[in-house]
This record gives C-alpha cells, sequence and structure tokens, in this order.
C-alpha cells in the first residue's frame, strides 16, 4: 500500500493519504473458474475443456446489507438462487476471523486456510455472518467505521474476496439490498434498482460482489453530472464536509482528467467525512475516500482530490517494485491537471515543480524504498520526464498520457517492466538508457 504524510501549512494538521487501489481492486478477486479449479478444488474434478464457445449463464445474486448501530456492525446474508445452486461448485471467502463473526451457511462449510469454503445446497442457499464495521488505520483515526447517525465502509470489506468454481460461463447477476435504521439514507457506487436495491456490476469477475466506498446515515449528498460522469460527494451531516467546494473542483477539472483517459467512469462517488475518520484519502472502485480537513489544493501545488481520482480512474495496482510508477502518475496529475485546467497559472505551477524538485530524493537513492515525500517527489520528476521523452520519440504525437491510458486499459499489476514495456510501445521505440539509469 502506498502511503504518504503531508504537513499541512495552513490547517497545522498532519496529513496522511494512503492510495490503497491494491486493497481496493485486490488480487484477482472472485475468479476465473479455471483457476480456481485447478488451485483446489474439492471434491470436484476439473472439467473437460469445451471444443465450443460456452453459452453464458446467469444466476441470481443477493447481497443483504443491515446495519446495525448499536452493535457497530452489519448483518450480511448472500442469497444463492437454485439457478445458482446448479452453477456453483463452491465459494471460498477470505474471512478474517477478528472481523467477521456467527458465520452460517445451509448446505456445506468448512473451514480452511484463511477463511471458509462454502459448497451451496444444489436447489441454491444462503451463507450469513456478521462484519464488525469499526476498524483502526491510525492510533486513534478510521477507516472503516460505525458511529450513532451513520456508517463509512469499503464494499470490498463488507464482503470479503472471493474464489468461486463454477461451471464454464456461468456468471453472477449480484444485487445489493440494504437495510437502514429509520431516517438513515445510503450513498454507494452503484446503479439504484429501487427500494433500497443496487445493480453491482463488475466486467472484471463473474461473481460479482460489493466494492468502493459506501456512506450510510444521515447524509448530506450532492449529485450531479459532470463530463458525463454521475457524481455524488456524500458526508455525515454536520461535519464540515465542504460539498459545493468539492463538486466546484470536479466540475471545473474532469473535463482535463477525461482529456487524459478518453473517458471517465459512469459514476465516481467521494465520500468525505471528518474526526475520527483517517486523515488522509483512499481511492477505491469508482469511489473514494477523503478526510473533509483535506485541502481542494495543498500549499505544495498538489491536489488531494485529483490525486485519488487518478488511481481510482486509473484502478492500476503496483506490483513489485512498481509503487512509485503508480505514486508518480497520481501525483504528477495532481499537479499538472490544475495547470491544464487553468486553475492554477503557469507560474504558480513552475512553483510547484520548484518545489517538487527541491524535495526529490537523489538520483543515487533506491526507487523500491517505502513510499515517502522525497521519492514521490522524485517520481514525479520522473514520470516528467518520460513525458518530455515520449514526446521526442513521436515528434509530439504521444505523450504521457497515452502511457496512462495503456496501463489503465491493462487491467495488470504495474511493474517497473511492465512500465517499460508501455512506455516502448507507445514511443515506438526503446528507452533503454532512461530505464537503464534507474536500476542502477
Ligand atoms: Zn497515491
Amino acid at each position: 500500500m502506498n502511503r504518504r504524510t503531508r504537513r499541512e501549512g495552513s490547517s497545522g494538521l498532519r496529513l496522511a493519504l494512503a492510495c490503497a487501489m491494491a486493497l481496493a481492486i485486490g488480487a484477482p478477486i472472485a475468479g476465473d473458474a479455471g483457476r480456481a479449479l485447478a488451485e483446489s478444488a474439492p471434491e470436484a474434478p476439473a472439467p473437460e475443456v469445451p471444443a465450443q464457445p460456452v453459452e453464458p449463464v446467469e444466476y441470481d445474486v443477493v447481497f443483504d446489507v443491515g446495519i446495525v448501530p448499536s452493535e457497530k456492525s452489519a448483518h450480511v446474508r448472500i442469497d444463492l438462487s437454485p439457478a445458482g445452486g446448479k452453477v456453483v461448485r463452491w465459494i471460498r471467502f477470505s474471512f478474517d476471523p477478528l472481523r467477521y463473526r456467527a458465520i452460517e451457511a445451509s448446505g456445506k462449510l468448512e473451514e480452511v486456510e484463511g477463511g471458509m469454503l462454502w459448497t451451496p445446497p444444489e436447489r441454491g442457499g444462503f451463507l450469513r455472518y456478521v462484519f464488525d464495521i469499526d476498524h483502526l488505520r491510525g492510533d486513534r483515526t478510521y477507516d472503516s467505521r460505525c458511529a450513532k447517525k451513520w456508517a463509512i465502509l469499503r464494499g470490498e470489506d463488507l464482503v470479503p474476496r472471493t474464489r468461486i468454481s463454477t461451471a464454464d460461463g456461468a456468471t453472477s447477476k449480484s444485487v445489493l439490498r440494504l437495510r437502514l435504521p429509520e431516517g438513515w439514507s445510503a450513498a454507494v457506487p452503484y446503479e439504484s434498482v429501487g427500494r433500497g436495491r443496487y445493480a453491482l456490476d463488475n466486467e472484471r469477475t463473474n461473481f460479482d460482489r460489493p466494492g468502493g466506498w459506501f456512506a450510510f446515515g444521515k447524509l448530506g449528498v450532492l449529485r450531479e453530472r459532470i463530463s458525463g460522469t454521475q457524481i455524488a460527494v456524500a458526508g455525515p451531516a454536520g461535519q464540515g464536509v465542504r460539498r459545493m467546494d468539492l463538486l466546484a473542483m470536479l466540475k471545473w477539472t474532469l473535463p482535463s482528467v477525461k482529456e487524459v483517459f478518453g473517458e471517465l467512469p459512469d459514476r465516481l462517488q467521494l465520500v468525505v467525512a471528518g474526526d475520527p475518520m483517517w486523515r488522509g484519502g483512499l481511492s477505491g472502485p469508482n469511489s473514494l475516500y477523503l478526510h473533509a480537513g483535506l485541502p481542494l489544493i495543498a500549499s505544495d501545488g498538489s491536489s488531494a482530490p485529483l490525486h485519488e481520482i487518478m488511481h481510482t480512474i486509473m484502478h492500476a495496482r503496483s506490483g513489485d517494485g512498481g509503487q512509485w510508477i503508480v505514486e508518480g502518475i497520481a501525483e504528477y496529475y495532481s499537479i499538472a491537471l490544475l495547470r491544464r485546467s487553468g486553475t492554477i497559472t503557469a507560474r504558480r505551477y513552475q512553483r510547484a515543480i520548484d518545489g517538487v524538485r527541491k524535495r526529490a530524493q537523489p538520483e543515487s537513492a533506491s526507487l523500491s524504498t517505502p513510499m515517502n515525500g522525497a521519492l514521490r517527489a522524485r517520481a514525479v520528476l520522473l514520470m516528467m520526464e518520460v513525458d518530455d521523452l515520449v514526446r521526442d520519440a513521436t515528434a509530439g504525437a504521444k505523450s504521457l498520457d497515452d502511457v496512462v491510458r495503456s496501463l489503465r486499459s491493462a487491467d495488470d499489476v504495474v511493474t517497473p517492466e511492465h512500465f517499460r514495456r508501455t512506455v516502448a510501445r507507445v514511443a515506438g521505440r526503446d528507452l533503454d538508457a532512461f530505464f537503464d539509469r534507474l536500476r542502477r
């Protein structure tokens, strides 16, 4: 996980910003059936490889979630339809015993290393458990929290990572159903399909489970369509969440973000809260979390909201040694997008970059050390250098934007080697001198 610490002159807060795309997207989630089978299918012989393309089979799954503030918990029930019972052989849930309890299911439930293995009945069935919402990230600050009047948590914690073995071509049609206390409302980054129900759709997986940043309770929520994206800025009422400021910033910067990626997700939800929530920013699928005390633009010229938006839209996870790449891109664009959108002047942009140069770690230092301000600053400079090199190699036809777009669509973990190959493909030639220098 990427972590940053910064000191805010204006607020006096020492704010940490972590970029947790790795957690948010997770390792290959709900999996491809073949891989899961190869791994550990109990009593399930690997099927013959079919000669014909397999007809897709959809089966219904309902994730029923009740929030119980008096217990600071969520009661979760996963219902698998009869059609699902026929095609799902087993699902393995990575239950952490510290956060999930009272796990019960119809069919067979066995404890396995790192979780529970559920073999549902052939007619379909249920698995239910209690999820303890509160989770500390710092000494006294939370990245998941249930208070009296609100709760903020990530969907991928509510239902932990799974692996699944199904018949070929089987894919879930998942729905999230929320049961909230009287007077509470919900903000989730999904399309509402009526009466507290939301369609969970993730093209990357064949077992769609909840994901992204959720807010429940007495909320203030602003919704608006900007650059074709349905934006929601949500936060507990009465916590000084500056929803209008954030919305205004998105209004004038999202068009520039769209120019980088060529397209934006259908929806983007910003969940914002004050203490005792964690004093930083965290990205997730189609959503992000920000502490209410973070400025929109810091005194060093970078922007926490834009930094997290870059992570969210790239959905890039860093692989071995690739953290500086993912962080460098997010941080570079958090400054560059302010310039491109006309939010800051060329002079102020130059000042921000001068500051980055002053803070950057020396060239002799390793890029694989844990993320800190100096490494992040150096990574920004390296991204600027890649931008120049790609522009030179293509006579201005391509830039770092094309590299970022390519990294996004690759849906792969970002490693130095992967980055090097992507840059070479975009530039039309190897940039060996640059990458060899980094290895030293
Ligand atoms: Zn980051």
